[in-house]
């Protein structure tokens, strides 16, 4: 393979209403810096990143690139909340370099695979696989390296359908990328973030199935977690010393943890750490004292909502006093419990989430709300205007005396939520 052979990713901006990007930053780590290392340590392939999103590109760039006519492919990450401009960066694509073959990957090529047959993408990747490998695959495919049927989840769009030539395949997670924390996109997540805080993903897949959702349908049912002695040989070669450490939830292998914090305490340098987990997650105490000295600062807990028909119906058996317990755990060690809520939930009502802002006021925990998303009930008919209302910080169905306008200052200014609430 020879350096002639050019590829680019895109992460296309999304709206107004959705840009609070430090929100979606940790997803840049996790879906492109990790997929494009993989990929770059695959081949001599030159890869171009244009990251609109994390503002580390100019559009006159991209378009001078485009102009030289430089790309063999590109794969465009797509996601709800940036699916208008994705769409209209690939028409702009198709007519400037109509040769350069493009593939979606993302959360909505999984939700809505059909959604793309009427779009003007060559192929999406499938289901049931690791995207790096349908990327790699497809790539090597516009660089006439290998044909089609050697494509592993790589659906081509051919007349008006999907043709699925090869199977997908979930990945050993010993080939998952590492970030190249010298990438310039890196650098403007600091900055956006205000902080230099890395992302390494520790684990694909979650058995919960919530259905509303993505991971388990996205990465499946069975969890992956990478080798704990290639995280810690990544945390020791970089120069830098706060990590988020992503994973459905963390705690749910214990084992794993504990193990991966002896390593932090023995064998790496001084960091400080913060994860996600379930409530009910939060049980062993000499685990949380162990992540405690390992360095963890913060542990966001997706507690959802605190009413029980609420949590019935998003089908969680927690109840308030595992959630008691969990703040009570993680204060005696120093540790931040960000409560992970949802407004819109099935049911709710303005009366229940005032009863749940004020239970974790009580505790004074932090809380970071997001909108109820159903997925379930998108269609591939719908335009791209529709699928972008469903993006989890902005979707919203009625909730009786719950103005659009109220909900949208809950979700972006909650700890003013009596006021708003007051007057909503
Ligand atoms: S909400 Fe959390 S626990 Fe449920 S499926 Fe998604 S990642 Fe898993």
């Amino acid at each position: 393979m020879s350096l002639k052979n050019k590829s680019a990713f895109i992460w296309a901006d999304s709206k107004l209403l959705t840009k609070p990007i430090h929100v979606s930053a940790p997803y840049h780590f996790v879906f492109l810096g990790e997929i494009l290392s993989y990929i770059e340590n695959s081949g001599n392939t030159s890869i171009d990143v244009f990251d609109f999103e994390s503002r580390d590109v100019e559009f006159s760039k991209y378009i001078q690139c485009l102009s030289d006519n430089k790309y063999d492919s590109i794969a465009f990450f797509v996601n709800t909340d940036n699916i208008e401009n994705s769409l209209t960066l690939l028409k702009i694509t198709k007519e400037i370099s109509p040769k350069t073959k493009c593939i979606a990957y993302g959360e909505l090529c999984v939700f809505l695979p059909d959604f793309f047959i009427n779009t003007e993408f060559d192929a999406i990747v499938s289901d049931r696989c690791d995207c790096e490998v349908s990327i790699l695959d497809f790539f090597n495919y516009s660089y006439n390296l290998i044909n089609k049927e050697k494509a592993r989840g790589v659906k081509f769009i051919e007349n008006n359908k999907f043709n699925l030539y090869a199977d997908g395949i979930y990945l050993p997670s010993k080939d998952w990328g590492f970030t190249n924390l010298n990438k310039s996109f890196v650098k403007s997540l600091f900055n956006i973030e205000g902080k230099d805080q890395v992302v390494i993903e520790i684990a694909r897949g979650c058995p919960y199935n919530c259905k509303y959702c993505k991971e388990t349908c996205f990465a499946g049912n069975i969890e992956r977690r990478r080798p704990i002695k290639d995280v810690i040989s990544y945390i020791n070669h970089s120069d830098y010393e706060i990590f988020k450490f992503y994973a459905s939830n963390f705690t749910l292998d214990e084992l794993y943890v504990d193990k991966f914090c002896d390593e932090l305490i023995n064998n790496c340098k001084e960091i400080k750490w913060s994860c996600t987990t379930r409530p009910e997650l939060l049980e062993n105490e000499r685990l949380i004292q162990k992540m405690s000295l390992a360095g963890c600062k913060k542990i966001s807990v997706g507690i959802e909502t605190i009413e029980k028909d609420e949590l019935d119906d998003l089908k969680r058996s927690y109840n308030t006093q595992n959630i008691i317990d969990g703040i009570n755990l993680l204060n005696k060690y120093n540790i931040e419990y960000k409560a992970l809520i949802m407004f819109g939930v099935p049911n709710q009502t303005k009366e229940s989430i005032l009863a749940t802002l004020d239970f974790l006021s009580k505790y004074k925990v932090t809380i970071r709300p997001t909108a109820y998303t159903p997925f379930y009930e998108m269609k591939p008919n719908m335009s791209a205007e529709d699928i972008y209302k469903f993006d989890k910080r902005t979707y919203y169905k009625h909730i009786d005396g719950l103005s659009y306008s109220t909900f949208l200052q809950l979700i972006y200014n909650v700890y003013n939520y009596k006021n708003i609430l007051m007057e909503g």
